[in-house]
């Protein structure tokens, strides 16, 4: 796709070789003691036996969110009731939601890979862990909790809202890093900002995640609060928050590749694609025993990386989210992103955040006008110069470049929304 591609690689031979033994004993315990895949895996004619490495989970069908929800509330169990300790649930904002069961070992798994993300951003047993996020059926607060008890850290468990609560706790106890979601993050920072408190305070880390357009967001974020900031990634249906971490190079998030295989594929054809390339990333859990998952299709875009992290990690880097597989456009054959144009513009000095993608079609060819927020006191020529070039060698696609005062373009939530698509009006 789009971006250079790096050298191949095999991450699942040579660098984690327990991955193919784990792989295999998956297969065995999902075919023993999931209803759920005991019907999917026969009526695909698969046998346990047939998959052993990463390469043989391509012929191994997708599990996808609508499956899940039709087995409301418990349908993908795998294991004797007895056996699950907890759940959790996914928010179900449209329709009914998705109930994960965890078993005592999942519970101490997650609470595993969220220490190691924790260690990962620096955080040490002397920290003191302000953890913002919801307690409850949502993940993200019990996961953070007992991954910062895990790690030895003290944690702060004031779960969202009440400003006031928040920052009497954080200049009392003197909290060292604060997790949240990077909205939450910034309402606070800001806040903190207006009542001059920064001198104050004792924050050195922020951890932020389960918000994809955030980038210029986080950087504000530190900005204010003279902290480094850590991108967390997770879903509530692998285990939650916690799954992927940034390091202190910030070039990409590291997963725990001893729990979980990250494959990408294509999304419009579902092939298996090379270790380097862009698509959507499906996540295999191997450990995972109440709610084991094979292939699940986060439709999240990335690439997984073959090159080693320079900060001598052992486990692989996948990149920042990109967007979602719903919001591609296809345009002159390269499928693209939102998400791509969010990363050219914040590294092209001068331009604003915000953004609209035109495409309209003129003979049978398609054409991409893009209109750029320039920041104030920016040549516009020069600007639309650069933005041309960046989107040429970043993107791969020429596209018509127009630059807008700042504050012009209407502001939207929705990345899809930020995209006008015309061609099929003009066919
Ligand atoms: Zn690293």
């Amino acid at each position: 796709m789009a971006l250079p591609k790096e050298p191949e690689a095999q991450l699942s031979e040579g660098t984690f070789p327990a991955q193919e033994v784990l792989l295999q004993r998956l297969m065995q315990r999902v075919y023993k003691n999931s209803p759920f895949y005991q019907y999917k895996l026969a009526k695909a004619g698969i046998s346990p036996d047939d998959i052993q490495c990463v390469a043989d989970l391509a012929q191994v069908p997708f599990t996808d969110k609508a499956e899940l929800r039709e087995g409301y509330p418990l349908g993908q169990l795998a294991v004797p009731e007895e056996e699950v300790v907890r759940i959790h649930s996914s928010s179900g904002t449209t329709g009914k939601p998705i109930i994960v069961p965890y078993t005592k070992r999942d519970v101490e798994v997650w609470a595993e890979m969220m220490a190691r993300s924790l260690a990962m951003a620096g955080v040490t047993p002397l920290d003191r862990v302000q953890v913002t996020p919801g307690y409850g059926l949502w993940t993200a607060g019990t996961g953070f909790q007992a991954g910062v008890e895990r790690l030895g850290a003290m944690a702060v468990p004031t779960g969202p809202g009440n400003t006031d609560k928040q920052l009497e706790m954080m200049l009392d106890l003197g909290t060292t890093v604060l997790i949240g979601t990077s909205s939450y993050g910034l309402l606070l920072a800001e806040e903190i900002n207006k009542r001059q408190l920064q001198q104050q305070l004792k924050l050195r880390i922020g951890v932020f995640g389960s918000e994809r357009w955030g980038e210029k967001m986080r950087l504000r974020i530190e900005e204010i609060l003279g902290i480094e900031s850590f991108d967390i990634y997770g879903l509530t249906e692998i285990y939650g928050p916690g799954i992927a971490i940034d390091c202190q190079e910030h070039d990409g998030l590291h997963f725990w590749s001893d729990h979980l295989i990250f494959e990408i594929i294509d999304p419009v054809t579902g092939q298996q694609l090379p270790v380097g390339e862009q698509g959507e990333l499906v996540i295999t859990t191997l450990t995972k025993e109440g709610m084991p998952l094979l292939r699940y299709r986060t439709h999240d875009i990335t690439r997984v990386r073959a090159a080693q992290c320079p900060c001598g990690s052992p486990y692989p880097l996948m990149d920042r989210v990109l967007g979602r597989t719903d919001d591609m456009i296809k345009i002159k054959g390269v499928n693209i992103y939102p998400g791509q144009l969010d990363y050219v513009l914040q590294v092209t000095p001068g331009a604003g955040s915000e953004y609209q993608i035109i495409l309209t079609r003129q003979e049978g060819k398609d054409s991409m006008l893009v209109r750029v927020e320039g920041e104030t006191g920016v040549a516009p020529e020069q600007l639309a110069h650069e933005c041309h070039k960046n989107i040429k060698t970043r993107i791969g696609v020429l596209a018509e470049v127009e630059i807008v005062p700042q504050g012009t373009l209407p502001r939207s939530e929705k990345k899809s929304k930020r995209v006008l698509d015309q061609r099929d009006a003009e066919m």
